[in-house]
């Protein structure tokens, strides 16, 4: 077994200064089990941990890294901006370049704008919503996660699934009150509140590809009824494409269904890295965005060059290579081999895969919404994800979590992945 020393004197200082010694609730390893390694440095496919053990990551920081680690153009890029002055508080050429590159991959996003992070994207959609129709209510989908604003904490899978905790502390009843959860995949149920609400519904708000509790594909009924009710009503309709914009394809999940949203939120890949999230939709919806309208959003530090450096040369060289689709073969290959090494040990397996998102649950399945997940073995996947560890490969710390391949990662990786796999499955 690899020592991770270090990682232990690390987290043991952490934790006396960081709440759980970490800035992120998922990253401290509480649902698998044991401690997180910290990272030294990461190239291509691969992390080294502080003891200098390697992983095959598909982590990826969450996602955003379609091009893997350091990769040598975006770092060339940042380092030439940084030259240039880390921040200005004033605009920049930048930000109307990376805003063209997004628009041409979503042209449903007449206008957009820049934010730090997806939790800001979704929280700022939702004030558009309700600044454009004048509506309170708000609908999201159990198991789908927006970011941490306080109105879509409710039922949010991933971290607070985790966890075990489903609405967070902090946030009072009065503000909660104006989100309606309702499940996934279930168009009747979501019909029905229309019946009942439609008039003083702002907003539905989803991730039209489930990614935060595992990996969940949409019926095409739910996503049509979901693009009719909102019509049929005058509320707006969010697609919270913060993992799926440049993963489940070029133009996201609404170019893959023929859906358009009213609003659309992106992150992750859009920042190469960095911290940047967006928010954009139809123009007349996005002109009531200060300082054209009434409603307020700001960022002292949003469009920051830096940010929009490597968010420009990231969706630059993804467009260039065919990004994500250039990665199927690859997913293919990983998909299949995880099913036959788990078909191999017997172990109930429910693999799902779209473009390069991948998930493995630890059950028969199908699994079509946040119930069905929740039905996985937890404590087996926890043993799976650290036999991985031991064995050079870093999976997500939880089972509701999704894996992402980049486009460093090789075939070799695949295969070396398969294998480990393999001995893993064995060992449950
Ligand atoms: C990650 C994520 C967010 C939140 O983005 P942060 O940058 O972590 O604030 C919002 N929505 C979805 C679908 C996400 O996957």
């Amino acid at each position: 077994m690899n020592s991770r020393k270090k990682s232990e004197m690390l987290f043991e200082s952490a934790q006396r200064r960081i709440p759980g010694g970490v800035d992120s609730p998922v990253r401290a390893f509480r649902s698998v089990g044991g401690n997180p390694y910290f990272v030294d440095r990461g190239a291509g496919s691969r992390i080294w941990d502080a003891d200098g053990n390697a992983y095959i990551d598909y982590v990826l920081s969450w996602g955003p890294l379609i091009l893997g680690h350091a990769h040598p153009r975006v770092v060339e890029a940042l380092r030439e901006a940084a030259g240039r002055g880390t921040s200005y508080g004033a605009p920049t050429a930048a930000e109307t370049e990376l805003a063209e590159l997004v628009q041409d991959a979503f042209p449903s996003m007449e206008l957009l704008r820049f934010v730090n992070s997806g939790t800001e994207a979704t929280m700022s959609a939702i004030r558009v919503a309700r600044g454009f129709t004048g509506r309170n209510l708000i609908v999201k989908f159990e198991g789908c996660y927006h970011g941490h604003a306080d109105g879509l904490l409710v039922k949010a899978g991933s971290g607070g699934a985790t966890l075990g905790i489903p609405d967070s502390a902090g946030v009072p009843e009065d503000y909660a009150r104006n989100t309606i959860t309702l499940p996934y995949n279930d168009p009747r149920a979501l019909e029905e509140l229309f019946l009942r609400e439609g008039k003083n519904i702002a907003a539905v708000i989803l991730e039209p590809v489930g990614g935060n509790m595992g990996l969940v594909l949409p019926d095409d009924s739910f996503i049509e009824m979901v693009r009719r009710a909102t019509k049929g009503s005058n509320a707006l309709l969010i697609f919270d494409e913060v993992m799926t914009g440049f993963r489940v394809g070029h133009g996201g999940a609404q170019k893959l269904f023929g859906i358009q949203p009213d609003l659309t939120t992106l992150g992750k890949v859009i920042g190469g890295g960095m911290p940047v999230g967006a928010y954009g939709g139809r123009r007349e919806v996005m002109e009531v965005v200060a300082p054209l309208g009434p409603v307020y959003q700001a960022g002292t530090l949003s469009g920051n060059p830096l940010a929009m450096a490597a968010g420009i040369e990231t969706l630059r060289v993804v467009k260039e290579e065919g990004l994500p689709e250039a990665l199927e073969a690859r997913g293919k290959q990983l998909e299949e081999g995880m099913a036959d090494a788990a078909r191999e040990a017997g172990v109930p397996a429910y693999g799902v895969r779209l473009g390069s998102m991948f998930c493995t649950f630890f059950q028969e399945g199908p699994v079509r919404n946040f119930e069905d997940a929740k039905r996985s073995d937890t404590d087996r996947y926890g043993k799976f994800f650290h036999a991985m560890l031991e064995r050079g490969v870093s999976l997500a710390p939880s089972q509701f979590e999704v894996g992402f391949l980049s486009s460093a990662h090789t075939e070799a990786d695949i295969e070396a992945t398969v294998r480990a796999a393999r001995e893993a499955f064995a060992t449950l």
